[in-house]
C-alpha cells in the first residue's frame, strides 16, 4: 500500500519503519530534520512538507503529540483535510482527547474521508517489536481496512465502538495504571516501613488479592524485578510527563461528562508534584521515590 506517516518520533518512526519492513512504500514527515534523516536512512522516503507525503496516499497515519497538535495538522485551510485525496483513510494513532477526535473525525466525514482513532499501548518496546496493542474507534469497515498496517505494527487490535471509543478506551486504561502505580508503590513503601523485604512482599502481593499489572510485571521498588526501568535508575519505559498527559486527559475527559473521578485528581496531583520537583522525564515507577514533604 501506498502510505503516508506523519511525526516520526519516538514511536512513530519504529511504527514506520515497521511497515517498511513489510513491504509498504512509506512517505514520512516530521518537522523536525534529524527524525526525517533517520526514516529516510531506515529507507522510507523523507517528505519535504506534508503536501508531498500525503499526495498519493491510500492511507494516511498520524502519531502527534497531543490534541493541538492533531487539530493543527488536519484542519484549517492548509492543513491534511484540504490536502489529501478523499479517497484515503486516515489513521489517528495519537493519544488525543476523545472529543477533539470525534470533532476531527466528524469534520473529515463531512469532506467524504473515512477516519479512524487507533491509539496504542505498549511503548517504545512495543512500536520497535512491532507488538503495539491498538485501540479503535470509528467504522468497523474502514478498520477492516486499516487492518493489513495495524497488524505489522502491534499484536493486539480492538474495535472499541464508535468515533472516539479508542480515546476513551486509552484514557480509562491510563487513569487506571497511574493509580495502580501510585497504590502499589504505597503498599510496598509501608511495608518497607514494617522491615519487609520489598521482594518477599511484592511475591505475596502477586499470588493475593493485591495483585495487579505493576506488581507482577513493572515493580517500582529497585531491585526487585530485573530489566525494567526501577533496576535501571528509571531510564527508559514510560516518562512521569507523558503520564501526566495522560492524567490531564483523563480529568479534562471527567469534567467535559461531569463525571467523578476522585483517585485520576488526586493521582495526577501526586505526579505533577513529582514531575515539579525534576522527575519529569524518568519512567513513571519513580514515582515510588515521591516525596511528600
Ligand atoms: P514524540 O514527541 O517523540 O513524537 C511526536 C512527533 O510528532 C515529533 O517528532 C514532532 O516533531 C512530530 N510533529 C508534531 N507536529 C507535527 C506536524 N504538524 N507534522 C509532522 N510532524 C509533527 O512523541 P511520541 O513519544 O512518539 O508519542 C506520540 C504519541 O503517542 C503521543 O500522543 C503519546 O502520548 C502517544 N504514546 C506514546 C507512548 C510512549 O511510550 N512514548 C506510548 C503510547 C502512546
Amino acid at each position: 500500500m501506498k502510505v503516508a506517516f506523519l511525526g516520526l518520533g519516538n514511536m512513530g518512526l519504529p511504527m514506520a519503519v515497521n511497515l517498511l519492513k513489510a513491504g509498504h512504500q512509506v512517505a514520512g514527515f516530521d518537522l523536525v530534520q534529524s527524525q526525517l534523516d533517520a526514516f529516510h536512512a531506515a529507507g522510507g522516503t523523507a517528505a519535504k512538507s506534508v503536501g508531498n507525503a500525503i499526495a498519493d496516499a491510500e492511507v494516511i497515519i498520524t502519531m502527534l503529540p497531543a490534541s493541538r497538535h492533531v487539530e493543527g495538522l488536519y484542519l484549517g485551510d492548509s492543513g491534511l483535510l484540504a490536502l489529501a485525496k478523499p479517497s484515503a483513510l486516515l489513521v489517528d494513532c495519537s493519544t488525543i482527547s476523545p472529543k477533539v477526535a470525534q470533532q476531527v473525525a466528524a469534520i473529515a466525514k463531512e469532506k467524504g474521508f473515512a477516519m479512524i482513532d487507533a491509539p496504542v499501548s505498549g511503548g517504545t518496546a512495543g512500536a520497535q517489536a512491532g507488538t503495539l496493542t491498538f485501540m479503535v474507534g470509528g467504522e468497523a469497515s474502514h478498520l477492516e481496512k486499516a487492518k493489513p498496517l495495524l497488524e505489522r505494527m502491534g499484536k493486539n487490535i480492538f474495535h472499541a465502538g464508535p468515533s472516539g471509543s479508542g480515546q476513551t478506551v486509552k484514557v480509562c486504561n491510563n487513569m487506571l495504571l497511574g493509580i495502580q502505580m501510585l497504590g502499589t508503590s504505597e503498599a510496598l513503601r509501608l511495608g518497607i516501613a514494617n522491615g519487609m523485604d520489598p521482594k518477599i512482599l511484592s511475591d505475596i502481593m502477586s499470588k493475593s488479592s493485591g495483585r495487579n499489572w505493576v506488581l507482577e510485571l513493572y515493580n517500582p521498588c529497585p531491585g526487585v524485578m530485573e530489566n525494567v526501568p526501577s533496576s535501571k535508575a528509571y531510564a527508559g519505559g514510560f516518562g512521569v510527563d507523558l503520564m501526566l498527559k495522560d492524567m490531564g486527559l483523563a480529568i479534562e475527559n471527567a469534567d467535559d461528562l461531569n463525571a467523578k473521578v476522585p483517585l485520576g485528581e488526586l493521582s495526577r496531583q501526586l505526579y505533577e508534584m513529582h514531575s515539579q520537583a525534576g522527575n519529569g522525564q524518568l519512567d513513571f515507577s519513580s514515582v515510588f521515590h515521591l516525596k511528600m514533604d
